[in-house]
């Protein structure tokens, strides 16, 4: 009987040792140094603080563990990661120290799968030692959810390819030593068809940066997300990954497991927050009573612990079918903890803000920092609406129109159907009356 939520012991003492090991090493650096360093690998905090802590995480196998043990990691699937992810979510520089940092994780597996064996070498194995970063450059300035208005174009020349477009949102492009760059290469067939995916090293000429975009909060002109130029970019015939018209199937490649690496670490954002509300509700004192005796307070205790639990589950779930049938059937399930994400995130760290009244607006609480994800979560990796849209043609492929001008479901019918079925009995029925 296959249906058993536990986690087996061994590797439970391993979700304790990272438990504690992110507690009591991680979480520091969190508060000392700024999130963009977790990308800027030329940081003294890489080489100083964080080697030695993922030395540690490769002599207890814990490193990359998501990655088949030909990339270096133990090829432990999404489940596990699920489990690992809850810990890893409490912490931005974490997912570094193990080795399955976004946007990286996906585009070594990228690489992994179409990369050259220098392009391998070149690349993917610093970005899997966590030496290098990378970027992932597919939105465009004028439509991110609706490729079909890409206008980024790639034509071949002699050995190379030249690109030649702008890119919007291009997260850790400062800091990145290549770019996956999606551009279309046949725009006389549809997008899904004439759309091809390229390595750019960063320092190729003619990859001009237009302005580093910021998210809320940030200053102008200091973020991380660049709105950059192509202009008469170059590249050799072999950075074209995968053939030409196969970006969609490469990007499926590295999208579907970065949306539910992020719903992971939201499933710890989560539980952070869940944490900060329980503690409050029973240290905080109005009324002569503490607010854990207010029912309405019970309420939002009792409603942030459901939707936790449902959502903790679901993004399990997805992670579990992944390895059961691979990240492309299990489509359905990734775009449902994608719509899950902002909303359980947006509902829960409400309500810890909520309770922590001034204090928890203000920035002497990390809850702020975590309201602002809640939206972020909506959008990157492609908006709620696309990803609903996703489920219901999914979902309604199991089902058909009603056979006539009735619901298969209209009692009238059914109940005539059921009695002729009966009708031997129900006479007699009749008949003792
Ligand atoms: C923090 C962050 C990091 C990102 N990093 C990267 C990155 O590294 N690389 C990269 O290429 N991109 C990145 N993006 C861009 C991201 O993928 C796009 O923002 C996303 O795909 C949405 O595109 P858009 O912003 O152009 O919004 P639009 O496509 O213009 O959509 C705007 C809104 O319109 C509505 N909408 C859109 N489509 C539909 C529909 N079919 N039905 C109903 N309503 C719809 C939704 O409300 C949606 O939010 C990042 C974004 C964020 C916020």
């Amino acid at each position: 009987m296959p249906w058993d939520f536990a986690t087996e012991p061994e590797f439970q003492e391993k979700l304790d040792w990272i438990d504690d090991f992110v507690s009591t090493e991680i979480e520091p650096i969190d508060l000392a140094f700024s999130t963009h360093a977790v990308y800027d690998k030329a940081h003294p905090v890489h080489e100083k603080v964080l080697r030695p802590l993922q030395e540690e995480v490769k002599a207890r196998d814990l490193w990359a563990c998501h990655l088949g043990p030909d990339l270096g990691g133990k090829g432990y699937g999404q489940l596990k990661l699920g489990l690992m992810n809850e810990i890893l979510g409490r912490s931005s520089w974490a997912p570094s120290i193990f080795g399955c940092q976004a946007p990286d994780s996906g585009n070594a597996e990228i690489l992994a799968h179409y990369g050259t064996e220098e392009q391998r070498s070149r690349y993917l194995e610093p970005l899997l030692d966590g030496r290098i970063s990378s970027c992932y450059s597919m939105t465009e300035p004028q439509a991110g959810a609706d490729p079909q208005q890409f206008r980024c174009r790639a034509t071949r020349d002699g050995d190379e390819w030249v690109i030649e477009g702008e890119k919007w949102f291009s997260s850790n492009l400062r800091y990145a030593a290549f770019a996956i760059v999606m551009a279309i290469t046949d725009p006389d067939v549809p997008v899904y068809q004439g759309a091809s995916m390229f390595l750019v090293p960063t320092d190729s000429p003619g990859m001009n940066i237009v302005r580093h975009v910021g998210i809320g909060g940030e200053p102008e002109g200091e973020g991380s997300h660049a709105y950059v130029r192509y202009e008469g970019v170059r590249v050799p015939a072999e950075n074209l990954l995968g053939g030409e018209g196969q970006a969609f199937v490469i990007a499926q490649t590295r999208l579907g497991g970065g949306r539910i690496h992020h719903a992971m670490r939201t499933v710890g954002m989560c539980g952070r927050a869940f944490d900060m509300m329980c503690e409050r509700a029973l240290s905080r004192t109005t009324q002569g009573e503490v607010l854990a005796k207010k029912q309405m307070v019970q309420d939002a205790v009792a409603e942030s612990w459901v939707q936790l639990l449902q959502f903790r589950l679901q993004v399990l779930h997805a992670a579990w079918t992944i390895d059961q049938v691979g990240g492309h059937q299990a489509r359905t399930e990734i775009a449902g903890v994608k719509v899950a994400t902002p909303k359980v995130l947006h509902d829960i760290v409400y309500r810890a803000m909520h309770l922590h009244g001034a204090l928890g607006v203000s920035n002497e609480m990390p809850l702020i920092g975590m309201w602002n994800v809640a939206p972020i979560m909506g959008i990157a990796d492609g908006p709620t609406e696309v990803h609903k849209v996703t489920i219901a043609r999914q979902v309604l492929k199991g089902y058909s129109p009603s056979k006539g001008l009735w619901p298969s479901a209209h009692l009238p019918e059914r109940r005539a159907e059921a009695r002729s079925r009966f009708a031997h009995l129900l006479d007699l029925e009749v008949g003792n009356l």
